[in-house]
């Protein structure tokens, strides 16, 4: 298996192998951040959009959050 030396694989939550840096792993540890695949990055943001716009249009109570 290839290894690259300065790269590291971790394990997203969704089972993909996400291949970091040494740099860009410890940057996301000590900022506390997940560790996450592009797929799983993308959906989170994309939902997290969706419930701006809901916040926006008044589907959700902001005071109930
Ligand atoms: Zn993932």
């Amino acid at each position: 298996m290839f290894t690259e030396e300065n790269g590291m694989n971790v394990y997203c939550t969704c089972g993909r192998i996400v291949n970091l840096d040494r740099y860009e792993m410890q940057l996301k540890i000590s900022l506390g951040k997940e560790l996450q695949c592009t797929v799983c990055r993308n959906k989170r943001i994309s939902q997290e959009i969706d419930f701006m716009n809901d916040l926006y249009n008044g589907l959700i109570d902001e005071e109930s959050y």
